[in-house]
């Protein structure tokens, strides 16, 4: 992968956020590839193996045990793992009083796991189980324990449970994007890291952040759809450059 940025800039953007009041991440599948989750359209990625239109909302209602088996299967083996360099400088980041908030895309749960406490999760999360039916929600493990194959059921009601996580086709949580777009009005520097900014509507955060005054800093490995909109671009390895980032702002600070 080509390192393409300057020790200069990490000063300015550590010194940025060390006299910032309200930083903001927003992160994507790339923060997470060095725990081992591949981002799905990669060429290690789920999507090669499993057809990306079965996790679409519709075909789930429809076939739920069906997906259900696949998700067990194919998807959920690739989250057993621990947080990585970059998830534990974000954490720090906060600890410092320097992130006001991680905004995600992720459903993996790490940047909780390396300590982070207020993380939005746009899409979210393997934690829990949703009921479709009466709206009951079970903690993800307790619905894997009763279930033997196919979808697992409501103890309520019967209902099918579905994964909390979005599906494609459906709607993101409310609540979260009403306070990630509120974030992203607020940041006076925000981080895209880790995200091709392909995905609507998460793609517009940095955009209002930019648009609000927020100097935009864009650390990926490849080029994204907003690279012509940022301040400044670091594209490196989120795992190398975040710690880097953050032991500069440390140096400022202390
Ligand atoms: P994306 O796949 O569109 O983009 C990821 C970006 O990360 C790519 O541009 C890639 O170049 C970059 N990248 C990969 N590894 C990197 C590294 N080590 N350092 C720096 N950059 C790296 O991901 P997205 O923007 O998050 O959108 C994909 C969707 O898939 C999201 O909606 C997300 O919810 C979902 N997803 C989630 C997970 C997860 O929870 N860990 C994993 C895969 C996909």
């Amino acid at each position: 992968m080509e390192v393409d940025f300057s020790t200069e800039d990490l000063d300015e953007v550590a010194s940025l956020i060390a006299r910032s009041s309200c930083t903001v991440a927003l992160t994507g599948a790339g923060v997470s590839t060095p725990s081992g989750i591949p981002d799905f359209r990669g060429p290690q990625g789920v999507w090669r193996v499993v057809d990306p239109e079965k996790f679409d909302v519709e075909y789930f209602y429809r076939n739920p045990d069906e997906v259900w088996d696949l998700f067990v299967q194919y998807l959920l083996p690739a989250f057993d793992v621990k947080p990585n360099p970059a998830h534990h400088a974000l954490a720090e980041l906060e600890r410092l009083g320097k992130l006001c908030a991680v905004i995600t895309q992720n459903v993996d749960m790490l940047h909780q796991a390396a300590g982070s406490k207020n993380v939005i999760e746009l899409h979210g999360a393997l934690r829990d189980a949703v009921c479709i039916n009466c709206g009951a929600r079970y903690p993800l493990a307790e619905a894997l324990k009763r279930r033997r194959a196919g979808a697992p059921r409501c103890p309520k009601c019967g209902g099918v449970l579905k994964p909390d996580v979005v599906f494609f086709g459906e709607p993101l949580p409310q609540q979260a994007l009403k306070e990630a777009f509120m974030l992203a009005e607020m940041a006076e520097v925000f981080l895209a890291v880790g995200t091709s900014l392909a995905v609507y509507p998460a793609n517009q955060l940095p955009i209002t952040a930019k648009k609000r005054g927020a100097k935009l800093v864009i650390i990926n490995a490849d080029e994204t759809f907003y690279d012509f909109f940022a301040d400044y671009i670091f594209r490196g390895k989120v795992e190398e450059v975040l710690p880097a980032l953050v032991a500069r702002v440390k140096d400022i600070l202390f």
